[in-house]
């Protein structure tokens, strides 16, 4: 696959208002439902992909979709004080990870990540979205350039980019030179 320099790349991402949030957890309902197999043919929100962090006593809802899987636990954490609200910093962390039971299919113990509930053909909006009646999740896309690095230059022009970067020009030039007269 070729993507030519400039291409440009949509972002889907869900933007959290903890504000709003009112802990009522209908999204991770909502996700557990459409990942069930078959689709909604069961609710647990132990395997939901989103997980909603509830301190009442502090009056702290966090909804916090899963991230990627992790070996190790942090061996520090840090609090936040945000408008008078203490949250811990687990509470903003999306990983999947040995220090708490949030993000692992409960049979299996395989991690769970949010996969913007891929589907074909695709949701206009994400179910946890869809169900949030507080607006604490709003769906956005947007666009972004590809990062130059990001381009996909093929299998020969990496080979030779590697090179390159190992023997510099003028060698890998001279070696193929002589290696065309052969
Ligand atoms: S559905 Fe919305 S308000 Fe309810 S817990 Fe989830 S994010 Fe919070
Ligand atoms: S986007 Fe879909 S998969 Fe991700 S947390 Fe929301 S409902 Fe679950």
């Amino acid at each position: 696959m070729t993507v030519k320099e400039g291409k440009k790349k949509i972002v889907r991402d869900i933007k959290v208002d903890v504000d709003k949030c009112t802990g009522c957890r209908s999204c991770e309902m909502a996700c557990s439902a459409f990942h069930a197999v078959p689709k909604y043919s069961s609710i647990n929100p132990a395997r939901a992909r989103i997980r909603v962090f509830i301190d009442e006593v502090k009056d702290v809802y966090v909804p916090l979709r899963a991230g990627e899987f992790t070996r190790a636990e942090c061996n520090g954490r840090a609090t936040y004080v945000i408008d008078g609200k203490e949250y811990s910093e687990c509470g903003f962390c999306p990983a999947s990870c040995p220090s708490r039971e949030y993000f692992k299919e409960p049979d299996s113990g395989l991690p769970l990540k949010c996969d913007m509930c891929e589907d074909e053909p695709p949701l206009e909006v994400p179910m946890c979205v869809q169900v949030c009646e507080f607006d604490a999740l709003v769906y956005e896309e947007r666009e972004e350039e590809v990062p130059e690095q990001e381009v996909d230059l093929g299998e020969m022009d990496m080979a030779f980019e590697s090179l390159i970067k190992r023997y510099g020009k003028k060698r890998v030039m001279d070696a193929f030179a002589r290696l065309s007269k052969a």
